[in-house]
Formats: C-alpha cells, structure tokens, sequence
C-alpha cells in the first residue's frame, strides 16, 4: 500500500509512519512541523518507501502517483499548542481536511480523520459511547480544537455520503508515549520532565478530574485496524484505565524516584472533569483492546524521556505564567 500521513513527523504521526514502514508500506509523510519535527521521523530517513515532504496541509496539498490510504492527522493536538496557534488548529481541521479529503477523493484511497475524545467536551454521560453527541462550550478556549475536529467530522461524512469516498473516524482519547514534546504542555510529558528535573509536579485544580490513558504502540494498532477495516465510525480508540490527575502525579513521582514535591495549579478553563472511552464498538468490529499495561507504558516513556534529558534535547517553556510564578516562589 501507498500511504500519505499527513503530521506524519508528529507523535501519532511518526508512530504510524513507522508502523507502516516495518509491516511493507510506502509512506509519502506531510508535515509543517508546527508542533511536529523532522527528529521524529529521522530514524525513518533512508528506510525503503519512507519520504518526507514538508508542506502546510491547509495551503496545498498534492502527491504524485497512486495513494491507497490517507492518514489524516495533521493537527496541534495539546491544549497549550492549540491556544498558541488557535487560528492554525481551526484552518487545518477544517481546510486542511478538506485538502485531505480531496486527495482521497481523486486517489480513489481510503480516508482515515483523527478525530478526538475533545469531541465530547466536558462529558455528562460516563464512560463515552460514540453515540453521545458531546458537551462543548463553541466559545471557550478549547472551541478552537473540539470544534475544528467536529467540522472535520461533519465534512468527512459530508464526502463520503456526497462522493462516495471509503472514510473512517476514529476518536482519539488521551494517548502517551516516547516522541511526546516535554514541552508540549500535557500532564503526562509535564510530570515526567518536572519528576526528572527534580522540580515541582503540577497538579492542576484538586487534580481528581480524571483522563483514561493509552500508551502509544496500542493507539497505532487500533487506528491501522481501522484503516484496514472497511468501517465508517466513529469509533473510539483509547485504554478505559481511568485516572485522577493527583493519583498519575504521584504515581510518576513514584516511578521515577523522584523526591518532587507536588505544588497544586489553577485549573484551565472548560477543563473536561472525567473522560473514559466506552470501548465497546473497537472490540467488536476491530476486535481491538489495548494490551499494554498502563504502568508498562510509563515505564518505557520514562525512559524515553531519560533518554532524550542525557542528549540534553529539553528547552522548556513554563505551562504558563501563573504556574510558574508559584513555582518560582516556591510554593
Ligand atoms: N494537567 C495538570 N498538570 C499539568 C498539565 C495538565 O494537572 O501540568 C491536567 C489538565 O488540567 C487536565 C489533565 O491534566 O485536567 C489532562 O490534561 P492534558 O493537557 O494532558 O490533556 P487533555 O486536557 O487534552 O485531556
């Protein structure tokens, strides 16, 4: 097969890439590297099949030569990358996808969006089925993510039902592993730079709003299940393993042997409270379940972590002022 992931130097991306690389195919990578890098994929460079092109998925997009499959997940995916560059987290998740799409469309390939558990918002129903039409506030900070990707999912049933093109959704919910930015602002990279570096672990609010967290090479064979699969979605992809944010700071803390303390931050706004996918539909018609042990998975992304710390790769910008004013003083 003939695959274009579009972020394909991103920490999905890159994992995808190589996936497809080891199981034969050929990948035709995209990216801006906005949030993404070209280090990501570097082992890749070289590989039989693997090219990488930098270009802006909402700008243009073109690839020469049969495509069987497109992996659409260019995005800015971290709350903190997403409020930086809200106006580029709108335009790719509804232009961009629109490009995407097109490709598809004239390649005659399946279509594959990574869509999002964002896509429900603040849930009131718990665990999320994919029928729960979602909690979103269109207005708030995260309005520019969650609705973006909601467009993305309107537009991509939109091309299928108007031309017939072979797409499918998956609903990402919180995914960790190797290749995550330390400064990309989410709680699992920011816990484990900060339990490394010895400093204060930030725990926003009470920290007993809980994610549900998968490590990364079962995400991979969850969305590629669903690119060979002939199935429309949306289907959630994501380990039910449910937890407070308190209990994963200690955790990591513990994991790490650090002797970080946790100092406690101010909540963001419209912070989902819980979130957990009901996995159900991935089980039965991708006969999918993570199979990676939660604390497995922090093992080994703490040893990525370690790693990249020894290659001295961290220039790390604070989660945001406030935070860091607290931890300046010390408190
Ligand atoms: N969070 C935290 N400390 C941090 C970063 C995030 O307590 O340093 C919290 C955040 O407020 C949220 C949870 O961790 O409740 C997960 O946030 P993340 O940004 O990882 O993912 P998302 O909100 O997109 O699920």
């Amino acid at each position: 097969m003939r695959v274009v992931v579009t972020g394909g130097a991103g920490f999905l991306g890159s994992h995808l890439c190589e996936r497809l690389i080891e199981r034969g195919d050929q990948v035709v990578c995209l990216d801006n590297f906005l949030t993404g890098t070209p280090a990501n994929v570097e082992h890749l460079q070289g590989r039989d099949g693997f090219r990488l092109v930098r270009t802006d998925v909402t700008d243009y997009l073109h690839v020469v030569g049969p495509v069987d499959l497109v992996l659409h997940f260019a995005s800015p995916a971290s709350p903190v990358d997403y409020l930086r560059v809200p106006i580029e987290t709108l335009k790719v998740g509804s232009i961009g996808t629109l490009h995407a799409l097109g490709l598809a469309k004239d390649k005659g390939a399946r279509f594959v969006l990574a869509s999002t558990s964002e896509v429900y918002g603040d849930p009131e129903v718990h665990p999320q089925p994919e029928s729960y039409w979602g909690h979103v506030n269109p207005v708030g900070p995260r309005g520019v993510y969650d609705e973006a990707k909601r467009f993305a999912e309107a537009l991509t049933l939109a091309y299928r039902h108007t031309h017939g093109v072979d797409t499918g959704i998956v609903r990402i919910f919180n995914t960790f592993g190797p290749r995550m930015r330390p400064d990309d602002g989410r709680a699992i990279p920011n816990f484990i730079r900060q339990a490394l570096a010895g400093e204060p672990v930030t725990v926003a609010g009470d920290g007993k709003q809980t994610r549900s967290i998968c490590y990364v090479d079962d995400l991979v064979t969850g969305i590629l299940a669903m690119a060979d699969a002939d199935h429309s979605g949306p289907i959630n992809i994501g380990n039910p393993h449910e937890i407070a944010m308190l209990d994963l700071a200690r955790w990591i803390i513990d994991l790490t042997g650090s002797a970080s303390e946790i100092v406690h931050i101010e909540r963001p706004v419209d912070d989902p409270t819980i979130r957990q996918p009901d996995t159900t539909l991935a089980q039965a018609v991708l006969a999918w379940e993570p199979q990676v042990a939660v604390e497995d998975g922090l093992l080994r992304t703490i040893e990525w972590f370690r790693s990249q710390e020894q290659a001295q790769a961290f220039a790390v910008p604070p989660l945001d002022p406030q935070a860091t004013e607290h931890i300046l003083r010390g408190e």
